[in-house]
């Protein structure tokens, strides 16, 4: 038996007839050589090397820079933290949309996710995210889970979220596609966010991501001195207002409008 050494050189030598064992041997060492290929030229760390979708999400989050350099507000950042970004560069949108709208997940609008709901425009969602200006250490509340992308960004930069959703179909959905993906510092329960999630509160962040009449007070209530909420507020199916709400260290609270925004409407039911 010929060393495997030995059978390398000749065959890139090319000096002996060929046979039949040196060609078999040569389409091995190329299925071999182009089986290792994409893991050696993958340019991201932590991500798949069979990931097709990398270039679509690379080319998402530049158009989501490009228009954050565009929006102007006082409150509006016009560079997104890099934090956010490589957040954003990393979760699979795709993965957490419905099949019918797969082929849309990198595109910079909203898409529809079943039982009358929306995932986010993936502008807005970075914008959000900034917004909250998150520490690794940060506890994060979420109302309105929806498909679980939002809750998927924010786990990729703190330790633990908490999302609420109150179509018990979605709730169900996306705790399964998160855990699936891995995000398991992510705890979806079904139910109505109005009254928050004090048993794992106060949070140093939360974000609403349907549209209320109003601040609930006990969103505020659950905030940590320090604390941010981003939430659209304003009447149902028309524009509304994104909400900054700040409470500093002594519980003062402050608001600000950041940008005129729509999303689905944040709706009551049981608590
Ligand atoms: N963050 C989501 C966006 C979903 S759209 C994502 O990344 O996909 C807003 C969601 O809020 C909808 O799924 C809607 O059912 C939910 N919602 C509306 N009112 C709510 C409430 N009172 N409590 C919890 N979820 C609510």
């Amino acid at each position: 038996m010929k060393r495997w050494a030995e059978i390398v050189r000749e065959l890139g030598s090319g000096r002996r007839k060929p046979s039949h064992a040196r060609c078999l041997m040569k389409a091995v060492l190329a299925v071999v050589l182009l089986a290792a290929l994409p893991a050696a030229v993958w340019p991201m760390p932590g991500l798949a090397a069979d990931e097709p979708s990398l270039s679509a999400r690379l080319e998402m989050v530049r158009q989501v820079e490009a228009i954050a350099g565009m929006v102007r507000g006082p409150a509006v950042p016009r560079r997104l933290d890099a934090r956010v970004l490589e957040a954003m560069r990393t979760v699979p949108r795709h993965a957490l949309v419905p099949e019918a709208v797969r082929v849309q997940a990198y595109e910079d609008r909203p898409l529809p996710i079943g039982y009358g709901q929306t995932i986010s425009q993936p502008y807005i969602v970075a914008l959000m995210t900034d917004l909250l200006r998150l520490a690794p250490d940060d506890v994060v509340l979420e109302i309105g889970t929806g498909s679980g992308y939002q809750a998927a960004v924010l786990a990729e930069l703190v330790d633990r979220v908490y999302s609420l959703e109150i179509v018990p179909q979605l709730a169900e959905r996306a705790a399964g596609d998160l855990a699936r993906l891995g995000y398991d510092t992510v705890t979806v329960r079904a139910g109505d966010g109005y009254h928050g999630w004090e048993e794992h509160g106060p949070f140093d962040g939360i974000v609403v991501t349907a549209a209320a009449s109003h601040i609930p007070p006990p969103l505020v209530a659950q905030l940590k001195p320090g604390g941010r909420m981003v939430i659209p507020v304003g009447a149902a199916f028309l524009v509304q207002q994104l909400m900054l709400v700040e409470v500093d260290e002594a519980g003062e609270i402050r608001t600000e409008a950041v940008l005129p925004v729509r999303f689905v409407p944040f709706t009551r039911g049981a608590p």
